[in-house]
């Protein structure tokens, strides 16, 4: 069998470039390991940052792909490659009108929080809000697609690739351009040992699939890794429930404590790098800590809604030094100077009722990959392309470069961009 375009992986940027490559007039197949796709995609929250589209403009947000690039360098102190994030600023928001569209999908901009490091309110997102919803639209936007599901890649050469099915038969299909959409690592516990043993012990909390077969291909047809040392970990992940406690319950004004009731870190730094703090706490676990007012902020999230019916948010906590805890933190809000070095005069302070969650932290999603030009070209190799955790991210090498939206950001965006530019070579 010979198809000009091969996608490997049918999450947001298999899919994504696979309708990118057909709109661009390419024949596409989308080689899928499991029987129903979903990926990390599905697990997440389903928020894609983007800077200057109509959805922001209806809601009076002025932003641009310039403060949103310069957001993004701010955060991963410049380590990311400053071409690559500049295309995708300036592209995420065209793509995600494309979608809308072309191919149904409607976006809203999410209002009434920010996440840390972006400057203005630019998280677009289904209007279920969630990773699942936004799977289920790009399937359904895809419905022409040639998707061949439970067909696993197992070998890649520079102009075929071998898969196989469960019964254990295997099949070879040529290319011409390639796409590499089966994301990072995450799932490789050998691998997550090697780049990220900092974080190997903790609980991965993205798709089992995720094995770094692009990265194992790539690199042995002569391409480099990079950044294999970033990720996107998270300080919120309800314990033992298993549910992620979104944080804009931090940002808003909550606090986290460990179990004597103490204060530990500057919550506003960001949710990615919160998970190794949490994760030093006695027993790994921290407690969120907030009010009435963010508890109905949560309750706007699914995720918060799923912890609340499971039993994980708790009333009137009690831990030996919470109330000189928030005495301390009234005395910041009102000039004081916080030790951890977070502002608190900008959000309302907490109020009694409290809540609390018991939380702890854990890997999300791996952030280094295949170096990639703006064309989401693997360098430097012609004819293969690679977008998400399949390439190298834009959060430089650690794990506190990760701003909010990176994730999805490379899958949708360099996903349109792999998939138009896989489009091009196949048919020139
Ligand atoms: C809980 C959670 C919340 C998150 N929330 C957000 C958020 O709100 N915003 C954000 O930007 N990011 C978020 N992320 C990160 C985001 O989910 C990922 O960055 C993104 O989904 C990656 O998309 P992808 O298409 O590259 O990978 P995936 O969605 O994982 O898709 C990869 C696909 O490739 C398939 N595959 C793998 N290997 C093979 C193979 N050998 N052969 C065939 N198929 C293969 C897999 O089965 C899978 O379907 C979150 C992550 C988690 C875990």
């Amino acid at each position: 069998m010979k198809v000009p375009v091969v996608v490997i992986g049918a999450g947001a940027c298999g899919l994504t470039a696979a309708l990118a490559a057909k709109d661009a007039g390419a024949e596409v197949l989308v080689l899928e390991r499991d029987a129903s796709p979903s990926g990390s995609t599905s697990l997440s929250s389903g928020f894609i940052p983007a800077a200057g589209t109509r959805y922001q403009r209806a809601a009076g947000i002025d932003d641009s792909p310039e403060l949103f690039a310069a957001d993004l360098m701010r955060k991963n102190h410049g380590e990311a490659d400053p071409r690559i994030v500049d295309a995708l600023c300036r592209s995420i928001g065209p793509t995600l009108e494309w979608l809308d569209d072309r191919h149904g999908i409607r976006f809203e901009v999410l209002q009434g929080f920010t996440y840390p490091g972006h400057s203005r309110l630019r998280m677009h997102a289904v209007a279920e809000k969630t990773g699942e919803a936004l799977m289920a639209a790009l399937l359904r936007a895809s419905a022409d697609l040639d998707i061949l599901t439970s067909a696993r890649v197992t070998d890649v050469s520079h102009r075929s690739v071998r898969y196989e099915r469960p019964d254990g038969t295997s099949d070879e299909v040529e290319y011409e351009a390639l796409v590499l959409a089966c994301s990072g690592f995450g799932g490789n516990k050998e691998m997550v040992w090697r780049y990220l043993p900092e974080i190997a012990d903790a609980l991965y909390f993205g798709h089992a699939g995720n094995q770094g077969d692009a990265v194992r291909w790539g690199t042995a047809l002569g391409a480099q890794a990079m950044d294999m040392t970033a990720y996107q970990g998270h300080g919120s992940v309800a314990a033992p429930h298993g549910i992620l406690v979104t944080w804009a319950l931090m940002t808003e004004g909550g606090i986290q404590v460990n179990e004597s009731g103490e204060r530990f870190s500057n919550e506003h730094l960001g949710y990615s790098e919160q998970c190794l703090p949490v994760l030093r706490q006695p027993g790994g676990v921290a407690w969120c800590i907030y009010d009435e007012r963010l508890h109905q902020l949560g309750m706007t999230f699914p995720d918060y809604r799923d912890a609340q019916a499971a039993g994980a948010v708790k009333m009137n906590p009690v831990f030996p030094r919470l109330n000189e805890t928030l005495k301390e933190v009234r005395a910041y809000a009102s000039g004081g100077q916080d030790p951890f070095g977070r502002d608190f005069s900008k959000q309302p302070l907490l109020t009694p009722p409290y809540y609390a969650i018991k939380v702890t932290g854990a890997l999300f999603h791996t952030q280094g990959g295949l170096a990639v030009d703006e064309s989401a070209r693997v360098l430097p190799l012609r004819n293969v392309f690679a977008g998400g955790g399949a390439a190298r991210g834009v959060s430089g090498a650690h794990v506190w470069g990760y701003l909010s939206g990176n994730g999805l950001l490379s899958a949708v965006g360099l996903g349109r961009i792999a998939g138009e530019s896989a489009a091009r070579y196949a048919t020139s």
